[in-house]
């Protein structure tokens, strides 16, 4: 709508602008015709008034030939130089003519005044008697001033015409201007207004509903509406202001998490210790033993949760530094599995893959940690018990350790967002204490080390999680064929 009243006015515009440079070169060329209109009654009224001079002036010769007292030929000089002037101005009148009409009509005054010349001249010469001369030469005489007077005429009535022409071109233009005005003025206001009702009314909506989100109305959306700037810009802050919601949500679920498993830890460690009753009976062996395996495991859980935060806020600072060497990841992998064979014995950990060294460039206790949580996290999400297969190898000229288990297993919509910080999978959410830091932390290390963590996995039947670190250089093969690609266990 302002693009079609913008429109109008530039058409207003350009029609005024070609209207008037009609009008113009119009106006000029009537002025010009007035001008020569004029300028021919002037030198036809100069030619009347030497034709009269004239006349008088031969009459005279005559009537003092007659009487003795002068020859005709002492006036020649003065009738000649009458003659002369009349000639000079029929040249010039003749640039000022405009029209066929008046050209024959000029000629016609040209040929009257040298009919009556050529008769005065020959009257003249013979000395003809006063009388005589006059009633000889008064007939061409008023032949020539009426047809004077004609010119005269013709060109007073073409001055008066285009006068009239340019007076009504006037008035013409005088509505015109008026029009077009009136015109550009109602495109104007349209133009406003569309303004207002496209763009104003939108920014002030945006504005207002920026200032609702800002006052803490975090259901405050914009109106995707108006030209598509605005749009691009209300969609925009639709996306921040749904980020923003997300994220607050995340940062409220990443403390709930931590909060939960803080306290688990620290419940299970209250009771234990609160179990030891100083007024009691000695406890024995046993229960000590397994009560310090049990502090242990939550002290050994608190440590883990404190180490991915300051892992998470160190990656986050881009802070993140690795020790890299030559380390053999079977070995590596045979640690982890150790470690957590007596943690959870419904489950059966095993390594395979390579018989030999699988040697990798990499930073072993940052690697530790990945393979940590990864087969803590098999654990935790195979609650059933089950194998868990540690497979070491070489493929594509890369080291692998995949870690597959049989446990829930992960949602296909959700497979990317495991690995976003404080994210956990629906499924999992309630049923396995967590806080969302683990994959993404390891994923991290991964990359930084020129690697790769990704997952395969199929709700119900298991995931395969399959770290790719770079081989040390001059590394020599694994002495066994490569591991064979991790497979999703099938049911
Ligand atoms: P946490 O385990 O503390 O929640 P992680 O970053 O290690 O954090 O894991 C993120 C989410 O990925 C988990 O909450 C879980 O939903 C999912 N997940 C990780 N490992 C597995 C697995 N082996 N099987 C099924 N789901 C898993």
């Amino acid at each position: 709508m302002v693009h079609g009243a913008i429109a109008t006015i530039a058409v207003l515009l350009l029609l005024s602008a070609a209207a008037m440079s009609l009008l113009t070169s119009f106006l000029h060329r009537t002025s010009r015709l007035i001008d020569d209109s004029v300028e021919g009654v002037r030198l036809a009224m100069e030619l009347q008034q030497r034709m009269t001079q004239y006349n008088m002036l031969s009459n005279v010769t005559l009537a003092s030939a007659e009487a003795g007292l002068v020859r005709p030929r002492d006036n020649s000089p003065a009738l000649e130089a009458i003659v002369a002037g009349v000639d000079r101005r029929l040249v010039e009148v003749r640039e000022y003519v405009s029209s066929p009409e008046e050209d024959s009509l000029l000629r016609e005054v040209e040929q009257r005044m040298h009919d009556y010349f050529a008769a005065r001249a020959a009257l003249l010469e013979r000395r003809a008697p006063p009388g005589e001369a006059i009633r000889a030469s008064s007939p061409l005489l008023d032949a020539a001033m009426t047809s004077l007077q004609d010119f005269v005429d013709k060109n007073r009535r073409q001055a008066q015409a285009a006068m009239r022409r340019a007076a009504s071109w006037d008035s013409t233009a005088d509505v015109l201007s008026i029009g077009v005005a009136l015109l550009a003025a109602i495109a104007t206001v349209g133009a406003l207004v569309a303004l207002e009702r496209c763009v104003h009314a939108p920014l002030a909506a945006l504005k207002r509903v920026i200032d609702r989100f800002a006052r803490g109305d975090k259901a405050a959306r914009a109106q995707v509406t108006g030209p598509s700037e605005l749009r691009s810009i209300a969609a925009v802050f639709n996306g921040m202001a749904d980020r923003l919601i997300y994220q607050e949500a995340n940062q409220l679920a990443f403390i709930a998490g931590v909060a939960h498993d803080l306290r688990n830890p620290l419940t299970a460690l209250r009771f234990t210790v609160g179990s030891f009753d100083s007024s009691g009976p000695a406890p024995t062996a046993e229960r000590v033993r397994r009560a310090n395996d049990l502090v242990g495991r939550q002290v050994d859980r608190m440590e883990r949760l404190v180490g991915d935060l300051l892992d998470a806020t160190r990656i986050h600072a881009g802070r993140l530094e690795l020790r890299l060497e030559a380390c053999d990841l079977r070995e590596l992998a045979r640690e982890a599995a150790e470690l957590f064979r007596p943690l959870s014995p419904a489950h059966e950990i095993t390594v395979e893959g390579a018989a030999g060294p699988v040697v990798a460039r990499c930073d072993p206790a940052r690697v530790a940690q990945v393979l940590n949580n990864l087969i803590s996290n098999a654990i935790k999400y195979s609650p059933q018990g089950g194998a868990i297969a540690i497979s070491v190898g070489e493929d594509g000229g890369r080291a692998s350790v995949t870690v597959a288990d049989q446990g829930i297993g992960v949602e296909p919509e959700e497979i990317e967002r495991i690995f976003e910080p404080f994210r956990r999978a629906d499924a999992t959410r309630e049923l396995v204490p967590g806080v969302g830091l683990g994959l993404w932390v390891a994923r991290r290390i991964a990359d930084a080390h020129g690697g790769s963590l990704e997952v395969k996995s199929a709700p119900g039947r298991g995931s395969v999680f399959r770290l790719v670190l770079p081989l040390a250089e001059g590394a020599a093969p694994a002495s066994s064929p490569s591991a064979q690609a991790a497979s999703i266990p099938r049911s």
